[in-house]
């Protein structure tokens, strides 16, 4: 499921604020696809993915992201409504 990976992301996005790497790097978050067997990593920074998140969009590795409207592109990811 799409909704776990999302979870996981959460976790990964909590734990690198507590690390202090949120600062602008671009970290490892999941390929938030519809595809439950995907682990494809993507690296996009804490601000990039929490404005995703906040937006109800998600993050997604280039050509992973189905018909869903595309919000915008990345370096390997995109962002994409639904
Ligand atoms: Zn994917």
């Amino acid at each position: 499921m799409r909704t776990a990976k999302v979870e996981a992301n959460e976790r990964i996005r909590a734990t690198q604020e507590e690390l202090g790497i949120d600062n602008g790097n671009r970290l490892p978050f999941l390929c938030e696809c519809d595809d439950a067997a995907c682990r494809t990593i993507i690296r996009v920074t804490a601000a990039e993915y929490a404005q995703a998140r906040s937006s109800g969009w998600y993050v997604v590795a280039t050509g992973h992201s189905g018909a869903p409207r595309v919000v915008s592109d990345g370096d390997g990811y995109a962002v994409v409504e639904g």
